[in-house]
């Protein structure tokens, strides 16, 4: 049974789950793993009331009028006197608040004579810096396990002092390419024979997906081969294999995990490139068979086979990041499945040109794009100026 585009993801975040066991990790190797402990603040965050502008700490009570400046307090300083009634402190950005103050005027809003200001305006209560703990209380989580740890979660990290982390194991992830007319990339092919370029561009993409890419020696389509390359990448935790899957007579990568016993979620999705998509789990693992032209095996992994990778680590929402963008000249196709068409994306982000490409095995076309139109499977027509979904390449 055929299932759509949307069908496939939802069964995919549906049946992948996390296989992987955690390890403790320093700071400066955690980016790109997936947290597996919840973070806690170590205490209040800011720690102290912090001045959010150069200026004055003022009683907000005494503006509009003329104050006295009985001190300055800069960023790293406490000042140790109070505020009374018709005094100011000189402030600096990240400055603790003196006792007694309960506002920070701007410079740019004060005049300044000897050991006077005069502010010619009112400020209210609270204005201008942030009270202590009004970002994050101590105690209060501010990471959650299964989050991805990128540079803002790095920074809050090092922010509450957490400098070793436990993160889920990369899984690794055994890559087959199966076909009688492939040669690895580094052979020279006879002119009927075709290099693997896709276990090089899906190695690419599983290390970027948190994966560890292990690529396997190529299957030929003989069913002793097939199944001695299965056998192997099953070794791994996760196991793609590329080609095979469609209906010809040598095809043989159903059959074969058939024979180890696999159960197939789906076999085919109505997309294109990429139809004749395999999801399944076999001996516990869970694999894919992608449809061997290299678009095909690009963006099935992409939008579908990703996500069980990403979950495997203890990723909790694997992300689809499409955007949206403004067609420059209309598209056209037949209705039913979801395609993904190689194209340009302006540096803006704004408009979106179709390339011409020639079928989904046209790797030069796919290097040369940057995106791909998402385009819907019930509509047959957009015309030059609307919207239309777009995968950042
Ligand atoms: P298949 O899915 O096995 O029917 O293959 C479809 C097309 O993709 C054929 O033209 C293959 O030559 C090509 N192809 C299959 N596997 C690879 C690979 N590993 N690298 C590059 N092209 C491939
Ligand atoms: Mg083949």
């Amino acid at each position: 049974m055929a299932l759509t585009f949307d069908e496939a993801r939802t069964c995919v975040l549906r049946e992948a789950g996390v296989s992987m066991g955690t390890e403790t990790v320093s700071l400066d190797e955690a980016a790109g793993r997936v947290l597996a402990e919840e973070i806690a603040a170590d205490r209040d965050y800011p720690p102290f009331p912090r001045s959010a502008r150069d200026g004055f700490a003022v009683r907000a009570a005494d503006l509009p009028g003329e104050l006295r400046v009985i001190g300055e307090v800069r960023a790293g300083e406490v000042f140790t006197g109070r505020i009374a009634a018709g005094e100011a402190v000189e402030i600096m950005t990240g400055a603790p608040m003196p006792d007694g103050s309960d506002a920070v005027v701007m410079v740019e809003h004060t005049e300044r004579h000897g050991d006077r200001i005069s502010i010619q305006r009112s400020i209210a209560a609270g204005e201008n810096f942030s009270p202590r703990g009004i970002e994050t209380g101590g105690g209060d989580a501010v990471l959650g396990a299964g989050v991805r740890i990128g540079h803002a979660e790095v920074a809050i990290l090092a922010t509450v002092g957490h400098t070793r982390v436990v993160v889920y194991q990369r899984p690794r992830v055994a890559i087959v390419s199966t076909g009688d007319e492939i040669v690895e990339f580094d052979q020279h092919p006879a002119p009927h024979q075709i290099r693997n370029s896709n276990a090089a561009s899906l190695a690419v993409q599983v290390q970027r997906a948190g994966g560890l890419p292990e690529i396997l020696g190529i299957a030929r389509d003989n069913h002793e081969s097939t199944r001695a390359q299965i056998r192997q990448g099953l070794e791994a935790d996760l196991l793609l294999l590329s080609g095979g899957v469609s209906a010809g007579k040598y095809d043989l990568v159903e059959k074969v995990l058939a024979e180890f016993g696999a159960q197939f979620f789906f076999d085919r999705v109505k997309i294109q490139p990429g139809q004749p998509l395999v999801f399944g789990k076999v001996e516990g693992k869970i694999f894919f068979g992608l449809p061997g032209n290299p678009g095909s095996t690009m963006i099935t992994f992409e939008t579908i086979a990703r996500a069980a990778i990403e979950k495997a680590q203890g990723l909790r929402h694997p992300p689809l990041l499409l955007m949206r963008a403004r067609l420059t000249s209309p598209v056209r196709h037949k209705t039913g499945l979801t395609r993904f068409l190689p194209a340009i994306l302006s540096p803006d982000g704004a408009t979106i040109t179709p390339m011409v490409a020639h079928g989904s095995g046209d790797v030069a076309a796919l290097a040369r794009c940057n995106a791909f139109l998402v385009i819907d499977p019930d509509r047959e027509e957009w015309a030059a100026g609307e919207d239309i979904r777009v995968l950042v390449k």
